[in-house]
């Protein structure tokens, strides 16, 4: 019998109605013959509202009581969800991380999954019994609570699909991967499939719908995703497929427009010997468990030094500039924040080079300034105003045509 790995998201599991309609997918999917398990995360709000309280405390995330008090949202809403399977006809069981265990490593707040037992699933699902495990946590070997970084309860139904053979479907609040982010441009389009690393890129550039780490997850597995929308009646679910290889992606230019808010940029102005700051500099960084994502670096005014700029999380910055204070890596060190990043992402942009030209012009059309650029071999990114992202996403996306069929 066909398993599949449901997994709910906090808006797909957001109210008792929400968990029932969910319940109800679950019951076709058993009707139909499959071998339901199910994946949730916290009830919409709630990780933001326990990260809250955690901060009345001068705790955030990457703090391991952070973690334990994250860890609950989830537990709350696997019961519930097995009590509205119950409501279904159905038996269910609520499983949290450490029961599985989901063991989990790396920093408290972004751990990654190293092991993931399945002998407690294999027992109920001989049982007839639906497991619902809690997503977005694990249990380190020293046996503490862990999260996986945030969405992390994607990963949490990839790995689980991945151990025990099954399809993974993504039940979220939009019926599919998008061309762009659909609440920002209502022209974007559903994507029938999308290869993995198209969307890899994607999710790494910010399109929020799958979590980097589960793609990069499923393709690694060879697991088959689908992502859906939880709110369409029994059985009438369309969406988009994540399938491996790249024949879709080699059919289009751009695939779709990815945004990142949050960002701020870090300039080094002023070194002096710039060959030798710059390893000191990404190395401080490293340590201080800061990504450092878009980086340029260019002559400076004064002959022979050189200016050092890139781009970091805005809630990455205090850290930043801590790790690099006392450095001397510079002779002035600048910051700013209020920055967004916004990517053109397509498998095609290997073979054309004159994107990046025409990102500029998209934008300077549109009165955008670029601050920094940045380009790999399937996207083309822009460091802007985190004002005009909204504007950007949709010039760059009816300039690259993906609001026509
Ligand atoms: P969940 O709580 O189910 O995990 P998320 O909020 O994490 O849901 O992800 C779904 C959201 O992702 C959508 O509501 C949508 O606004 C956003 N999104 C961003 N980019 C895209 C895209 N390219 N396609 C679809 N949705 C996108
Ligand atoms: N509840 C966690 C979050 O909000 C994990 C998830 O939803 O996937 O990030
Ligand atoms: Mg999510």
């Amino acid at each position: 019998m066909t398993r599949v790995v449901a997994k709910f998201g906090g808006t797909s599991v957001g109210s008792p109605e929400r968990i029932r309609h969910a319940a109800k997918l679950i019951r076709a999917s058993a009707d139909a013959g499959e071998h339901p398990i199910v994946v949730v995360s916290a009830m919409a709000g709630e990780t933001d509202r326990i990260l809250g309280l955690a901060g009345e405390f001068g705790a955030g995330l990457g703090d391991v009581e952070t973690d334990v008090a994250l860890a609950a949202g989830e537990q709350v809403s696997a019961a519930l969800m097995a009590l509205a399977l119950r409501e279904e006809g159905l038996k269910a069981q609520s499983v949290m991380g450490w029961q599985a265990p989901v063991v989990t490593t790396g920093p408290s707040g972004s751990a990654s999954i190293a092991d993931l037992g399945t002998a407690v699933f294999e027992a109920l699902l001989t049982e007839g019994v639906v497991p619902v495990l809690a997503g977005y946590q694990g249990i380190d070997a020293g046996a503490r609570i862990q999260t996986l970084g945030r969405g992390g309860t994607d990963l949490s139904a990839a790995a689980l699909a991945a151990a025990l053979g099954a399809r993974c479907d993504i039940y979220t609040d939009v019926d599919g991967v998008y061309t762009t982010d659909p609440r920002i441009e209502p022209a974007a389009r559903r994507l029938d499939a999308v290869s993995h690393d198209e969307m890899l890129e994607l999710a790494a550039q910010g399109a929020k719908v799958l979590q980097p780490r589960s793609v990069e997850f499923a393709k690694a597995r060879g697991v088959p995703m689908r992502v859906l929308s939880s709110f369409a009646p029994p059985g009438e679910a369309t969406g988009t497929d994540v399938v491996a290889g790249d024949p879709i992606a080699e059919k289009r230019l751009v695939s779709g427009i990815a945004y990142a808010r949050g960002q701020a940029r870090i300039a080094l102005l002023g070194q002096a010997d710039a060959a030798q700051a710059a390893p000191a500099v990404f190395e401080a960084l490293a340590k201080a468990e800061v990504g450092v994502d878009m980086i340029v670096q260019a002559h400076a005014r004064t002959p022979g030094t050189a200016n050092l700029e890139f781009s970091v999380a805005h809630r990455d910055l205090q850290r930043a500039l801590e790790a690099l204070d006392g450095l001397g890596a510079a002779a002035e060190i600048r910051s700013e924040t209020g920055l967004a990043k916004v990517s053109v992402v397509g498998a095609g942009l290997r073979q054309r080079a004159d994107v990046a030209r025409s990102l500029f012009g998209v934008l300077a059309a549109s009165d955008i300034e670029v601050k920094v650029l940045a380009t790999s071999e399937i996207k083309i990114s822009a460091l802007i105003e985190n004002d005009a992202v909204e504007r950007a996403v949709r010039a760059l996306h009816s300039a690259y045509g993906l609001d026509q069929v």
